[in-house]
């Protein structure tokens, strides 16, 4: 009886270890900082959806300015490239 119990904590630790070994936790600087926005949102280019701060958030303010259109002014990319392909106008695959 005494012999299952260590058996099922031998399994338990090396489990423990095993997974702390293989999904370590991300660094420092993968995770959301103070004053980083969390919302989801979608990627103007190939449509995926990311946290607002890892992405890049262009805001267009030379054409109109109303707070109807305030919107749509704002593009969304995950990485630069989606954001220079965009406006290369090309479509993504
Ligand atoms: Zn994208």
């Amino acid at each position: 009886m005494f012999a299952a119990i260590i058996v099922i904590l031998l399994i338990w630790a090396s489990m423990w270890a095993f997974y702390k070994f293989m999904y370590p936790r991300a660094p420092k600087s993968m995770m959301p900082q103070a004053g980083d926005v969390t919302t989801p949102r979608t990627c103007n280019f190939c449509g995926h959806s990311l946290a607002e701060y890892r992405g890049v958030l262009e805001t267009q303010t030379q054409e109109l300015n109303t707070e109807a259109s305030q919107d749509q002014q704002q593009l969304f990319f995950c990485n630069y490239e989606h954001q220079a392909d965009f406006h290369a106008g090309k479509t993504y695959q």
